[in-house]
């Protein structure tokens, strides 16, 4: 099972997106929420409270 690169939740197979940077690393999303959070707000899930890697 793949899990996602920013929440750490399963992604089920066919859904979720996947990204692949410029320096060949690839990311499986979940959705277009993560991906947004990861990529262009450049969150950090551990700080993130809705993602499973969150430590309080
Ligand atoms: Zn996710």
């Amino acid at each position: 099972m793949v899990k996602c690169a920013f929440c750490g939740n399963d992604v089920e197979p066919g859904t979720g997106t996947l990204y692949i940077r410029d320096d060949a690393k690839m990311f499986n999303f979940c959705g277009l929420k993560c991906k947004k959070n990861q990529l262009k707000l450049k969150r950090n899930p551990v700080h993130t409270k809705w993602t499973s890697k969150y430590k309080k």
